[in-house]
């Protein structure tokens, strides 16, 4: 085979056109992968509706659920990234938006290296200059050269593993890293109920995670009952809420909650990718409850409504409602260890204890004439 056919698009709603980019030659640490099977990810959707908000080097190859064979690998490129050796033959995954590991965030803050700055797309190819590339997974094959691009990344799949189920390694590995998340701030115990909102690819992956990350219950939200919900149910949820059929959030969260019973989900994480998912789904959750953001991130929308800015931001978003009673006492301590290091008692105005006093108390507190009206019913005990 001398020319390699990719699908490209020209731009957000153009027809697919399938290309020919003439074979590489595969360089020291470069190899070529023949795709087996890649999906359709909702972000694929998005790019194609002219959501992505950057730039995009158009006509480009899309797809990045991919998973190949090896065809073709340079002296020099032994191990996939985790060491694991590989060679002709070996079954792959790539991700896409690979951290480029040494830009000032990559650097600065590892842990969100999803962020990256300067996030390495496998598949370019020094000899194309222009596009189409040999990147993207909708294509016959891909590239990778570690000369060109050092923060390239590959993954080994297990070779009795179909590249069918290959493909779904990506997608799966964000709904393992959401419920991660979870766990690092104590929000997704052994056996928690888990709500999952969104019944798409992400909603129904989501599903195995948390069963298989040790949620004792399911329930999915989302539509339709053919084919989402009723796989949702195949793949382990106890129940489904169809949202074509119970239209009005206060009906739904009523709905969820008594499946849900007692005082609601431990859990709930948005796959739907729906701008008024989240506040709905707060609803669902019993105090205390942990929510997890993972909806798409490419809309940008309006800075009142988009609540998908905590996914595309990678966020904790905490509430903090008052405290518990082992709180307390550091309250006492911060005063008197600090008390000589801000002027504490300036934010009071001092009230007497008389109908008037109190009266004109809370008036200027509410004319916000003072920072805390404070009321002295015995001014003896207090020092001057
Ligand atoms: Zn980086």
């Amino acid at each position: 085979m001398t020319d390699i056919r990719v699908c490209t698009h020209e731009g957000p709603g153009a027809a697919p056109v399938i290309r020919t980019v003439p074979r590489p030659k595969i360089g020291p640490k470069a190899a070529l992968i023949r795709i087996g099977a890649c999906g359709v990810c909702g972000t694929d959707q998005h790019i194609l509706k002219g959501h992505w908000p950057k730039p995009l080097p158009w006509p480009f190859t899309l797809g990045h659920e991919l998973a190949g064979v090896i065809v073709e690998i340079g002296d020099e490129l032994k191990t996939d990234f985790m060491g694991k050796p590989i060679g002709v033959g070996s079954k792959l995954m790539l991700p896409p938006l690979m951290p480029c590991g040494h830009c000032d965030w990559c650097l600065h803050y590892p842990e969100t290296a999803n962020k990256c700055l300067t996030p390495v797309y496998y598949g370019r190819y020094l000899g194309f200059d222009k596009p189409p590339h040999l990147w993207g997974g909708w294509a016959e094959m891909v590239y990778v050269d570690f000369d060109d691009l050092p923060g390239t990344k590959i993954y080994k799949l297990p070779d009795e593993m179909s590249l069918r189920l290959g493909t779904l390694s990506e997608p799966l590995t964000s709904c393992i890293r959401a419920f991660e998340r979870a766990q690092r701030v104590n929000g997704f115990p052994w056996n928690a109920t888990v709500v999952i909102q969104g019944t798409g690819p992400i909603g129904i992956l989501a599903v195995a995670a948390a069963l298989e990350m040790g949620a004792g219950r399911v329930i999915s939200v989302g539509a339709p009952e053919s084919p989402r919900l009723e796989l949702a149910r195949r793949f382990g949820a106890e129940a489904t809420v169809n949202i074509e059929e119970i239209i009005a959030p206060e009906d739904r969260i009523k709905a969820v909650r008594d499946i849900v019973g007692g005082y609601g989900a431990d859990l709930v994480m948005d796959c739907s990718g729906h701008p008024t998912a989240g506040p709905e789904g707060i609803e669902f959750l019993r105090d205390g409850g942990t929510y997890v953001e993972m909806g798409q991130f490419t809309d940008a929308g309006s800075i009142q409504t988009n609540w998908h800015r905590i996914c595309t931001k990678d966020l904790n978003v905490l509430g903090s409602w008052a405290f518990t009673a082992n709180d307390l006492p550091k309250g006492v301590d911060m005063l008197w260890q600090a008390r000589d290091r801000y002027p504490w008692l300036d934010m009071q105005t001092l009230y007497d204890f008389t109908e008037e006093g109190v009266a004109q108390a809370v008036q200027d507190a509410m004319a916000m004439k003072t920072v805390k009206s404070t009321i002295i019913p015995n001014p003896d005990l207090i020092e001057a």
